[in-house]
């Protein structure tokens, strides 16, 4: 068993039962009649089999009899890890899907997000999205926000009062020639930026952090991506954005920014290619950019329903594992149509048999790879591994409590079956009636406070 040099802190909870969690060498791994220790910080203090009981609770000071035990259908597996999701997206989500990229950016999404300015409508919309992605699982989300930084502010306060753990851009885009009153000047845009930046960081918040989030090449100048790369570097901080998402995307930023090799090439000279970007989407880039991403420790996340929903492309996930690019699993709302990541789990597993349908050769994805992208995957891709992703001692307990025959729930169990069963049932037939309760560093925030 692994554990820590001795009890630091106090232990919070012990619970025994199935754990299922991903390693960076095995996909799955599955403990059965497992002893885990959450300290009073929200860590994990010690992991050990149940026969340990005795000397567990000796060494780390807890009573046998407070240990929460979990029922036969019930597991604990990580927090699910939302690389990419708008939050003020899901304002129309579900709808609004009859129409490529450009065209729906303009249409649909620059109107709506031009609307939170008003930050009761943020209120709102911020409020409902956390709680719908936390009952969902989703116990780490990067979002985008608006270029509206009071707004932006806002939604960082939502995720830490209700604690999530969350990456909180605000919106930069000093090029928009649809909708002219959703951009900014490239002074505002900076400026902005800074002041989001040390708000949010004034705010000590100890889950949420801000991300320098230009939004694409396509509504940034250059000069506005150069400023981006050098505040993210002079603050060591994320960066998010979108890249080959679309092929007339592409086809513009080729011509917007000529003197450039390549898409990839655009962010890197404007060093906004570091270990703590995730670019989404990368549907179209050539083994050469995603060598690019390999070097600078850039990582991708894959948005499989945003992709057919907007009839975008189809990402060949296994040839980016074969790069060694770190890849994490987002949602994209509301491009893609749903908030739940179990979506994204299920939507990247058809995506990757419809690249086996059209190339027999391709290495289908195997549903334990794509639930290690959706918990581990997500994580390493935030270059948030060191704190969250899967269950090692010393990283924060972010965890979802899984009855797969909850009642009522959509799951009907006919037989007893054993864990790796019950995983895939609920990864492909489970929704948030099965996840009974989320953790994140070791609180309860699902079911929610009164
Ligand atoms: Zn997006």
């Amino acid at each position: 068993m692994a554990h820590s040099n001795g009890p630091t802190t106090q232990i919070a909870h012990v619970y025994r039962g199935t754990f299922i969690h991903s390693t960076h060498q095995t996909a799955l791994q599955l403990l059965e009649d497992t002893l885990l220790g959450v300290d009073e910080d929200g860590k994990i203090a010690f992991i050990g089999k149940g026969a340990e009981l005795d000397r567990l609770s000796k060494r780390f000071g807890f009573s046998p009899s407070e240990v929460t035990q979990l029922a036969q259908h019930e597991f604990f597996m990580p927090g699910l890890v939302d690389t990419h999701i708008h939050a003020p997206q899901y304002s129309y989500t579900g709808t609004a899907l009859d129409m490529p990229l450009l065209q729906w950016l303009n249409t649909y999404t620059f109107p709506v997000e031009s609307c939170f300015k008003d930050l009761e409508v943020a209120q709102r919309v911020y409020s409902q999205v956390v709680k719908r992605t936390l009952r969902n699982g989703t116990t780490t989300a990067c979002y985008f926000a608006t270029i509206h930084t009071d707004a932006s502010l806002l939604l960082g306060k939502i995720a830490n009062d209700f604690g999530q753990r969350a990456l909180v851009g605000k919106v930069c885009m000093d090029r928009n020639n649809s909708v002219k009153h959703y951009k900014e000047t490239n002074q505002e845009s900076q400026e902005e930026t800074c002041r989001f930046i040390a708000e949010l960081l004034n705010k000590k918040y100890p889950l949420v952090r801000p991300v320098v989030t230009p939004r694409f090449a396509l509504s940034c100048t250059g000069a506005l991506l150069g400023q981006l790369g050098a505040i993210a570097k002079n603050n060591n901080l994320h960066i998010q954005s979108h890249i080959s998402e679309n092929v007339e995307e592409i086809k513009l930023v080729k011509e917007l920014f000529p003197e450039s090799k390549s898409y990839t090439d655009v962010y890197h000279k404007h060093n906004l290619l570091t270990d703590k970007t995730v670019m989404a989407h990368g549907c179209y880039l050539s083994d050469e950019e995603l060598a690019l991403f390999r070097e600078t420790g850039a990582s991708l996340s894959h948005c499989p329903n945003s992709n057919i929903s907007l009839c975008s492309g189809m990402l060949d996930v296994r040839n980016v594992l074969k790069h060694k690019v770190k890849l994490g699993l987002g949602t994209d709302v509301a491009g893609g149509y749903s908030a739940s990541m179990l979506d994204a789990v299920r939507r990247t597993l058809d995506t990757s048999k419809i690249l086996t349908i059209q190339n027999p050769e391709h290495d289908t994805l195997t549903f334990e790879e794509v639930f290690r992208l959706a918990t581990l995957g997500g994580s390493q891709a935030l270059s948030l591994d060191d704190q969250t992703g899967n269950f090692e001692v010393g990283k924060d307990f972010d965890a979802l409590r899984v009855n797969v025959a909850a009642p009522g729930g959509p799951i009907d169990m006919v037989q007893c079956e054993g864990p790796k069963i019950i995983l895939e049932k609920f990864l492909n037939l489970g929704d948030d009636r099965n996840i009974v309760e989320v953790f994140v560093a070791g609180r309860k925030v699902v079911p929610f406070a009164e």
